[in-house]
């Protein structure tokens, strides 16, 4: 068994293709995928196509191609992500209890803060991050003998992360006993994966992902890079949709240069202020001016790579300057060309909170301990 390692330092761990391999090739088992955000603007390149190109579309083609059954969007777990955590974000802003709120979408900044910040584990939201949520709901679903068809449910993260493989296995990514995601591939792990098919990656024709969780908004697919978290929360909270309001949200200084990144806006008469940080030791500088009470914020995202996730552990490696700004070029450009914006009006989401969620909002989606335990 190969094992990697991974550069946040997070965690060591070993390769999952073998096991997804296997449960391809069983037909009693429905092998469902989810594709997060980096991923799509990662992986072209390795086919010769223009570097940082979202090339969902085609990924969707080939593992369909490879055997998956379902293919589903992470985005549409980032845009149920935002509903929770938007929701519990102004819960606290009216309570003033437990601020700053810390984002915890990312597994390698919220075991940093159980082994560095365990007095701030009470900030962390208690919202799975946009892998733990979809994988639950759609474990949840295919647990209904109506929707199973008999067949045991095996889901596979497609993620630009190595800790992801980590979240997985944590306590607080089981429902009802069972894994809710069974098997994390990296984006390079995806990459050697269609290059054992052989298929000529590069001339696939896009296809769609599949319903009902194969569609996100605009800010969930800002969820890869840095500030993406923060700018789709800003949007959940605007009042409107209008292309202007979204302008602004973009200038307030969610995407302003930098690891960190401090900015306010207004909101129902509170100054709201926030801070934006991708990087370790970047977080640790933050942490520590919270803590001596030099800084006060509302909320603050942390991710642990720099610029967020496209520049994953799990991403191709050999990313310059040029590479990093062409992913997050990519992702900006997926957003601009989706038709819905904000996860409150994706209507998917509208309907599986009005359908089956209903009641299982607490169970499915959110860790019923600080989530790194
Ligand atoms: Fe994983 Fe890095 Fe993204 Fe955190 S920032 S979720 S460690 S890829």
């Amino acid at each position: 068994q190969c094992r990697i390692f991974c550069p946040t330092g997070a965690i060591s761990i070993r390769h999952n293709r073998g096991e997804v391999w296997e449960a391809l090739s069983d037909p009693d088992t429905r092998v469902v995928a989810q594709v997060a955000p980096a991923v799509r603007v990662a992986v072209g390149d390795a086919f010769g196509l223009p570097k940082g190109r979202s090339v969902m579309g085609k990924i969707v083609n080939v593992l369909h191609r490879m055997g998956f059954d379902e293919v589903y969007d992470t985005t549409f777990g980032a845009d149920l992500t935002i509903m929770e955590e938007s929701a519990e974000f102004l819960e606290r802003v009216q309570s003033g209890e437990k601020l700053p709120l810390l984002t915890s979408c990312c597994p390698a900044w919220v075991k940093f803060v159980g082994e560095h910040y365990p007095e701030f584990e009470e900030n962390v939201s208690t919202c799975r991050s946009p892998q733990g949520m979809l994988s639950a709901v759609v474990k949840e679903y295919f647990r209904d003998p109506a929707n199973s068809g008999g067949k045991k449910t095996v889901m596979v993260s497609i993620m630009p992360c190595t800790a992801k493989k980590m979240e997985a296995n944590r306590p607080n990514s089981y429902t009802k006993g069972e894994k809710d995601t069974d098997f994390v591939l990296t984006t390079t792990e995806l990459i050697d994966m269609i290059k054992t098919t052989g298929i000529d990656f590069a001339e696939l024709e896009p296809e769609s992902s599949d319903i009902p969780f194969g569609f996100g908004s605009g800010g969930g697919v800002i969820f890869g890079v840095t500030g993406g978290v923060t700018e789709a929360v800003i949007r959940r909270l605007a009042p409107d949709h209008a292309k202007e309001t979204f302008q602004e949200i973009a200038e307030c200084g969610v995407r302003q240069e930098g690891f960190i990144r401090e900015f306010s806006i207004p909101y129902n008469g509170t100054e709201i202020r926030i801070c934006v940080v991708s990087g370790l030791a970047n977080a640790r500088t933050v942490m520590e001016q919270v803590k001596s009470g030099e800084k006060e914020y509302h909320l603050i995202e942390i991710m642990a790579c720099r610029r967020g996730c496209i520049m994953g552990g799990g991403q191709p490696r050999l990313a310059g300057k040029r590479t990093k700004a062409a992913r997050t070029a990519g992702i900006y450009r997926a957003d601009s060309v989706s038709v819905i914006k904000k996860c409150d009006e994706n209507p998917m989401v509208a309907s599986l909170y009005e359908g089956f969620l209903k009641g299982k909002e607490h169970e499915l989606l959110h860790n019923h301990s600080f989530c790194a335990k």
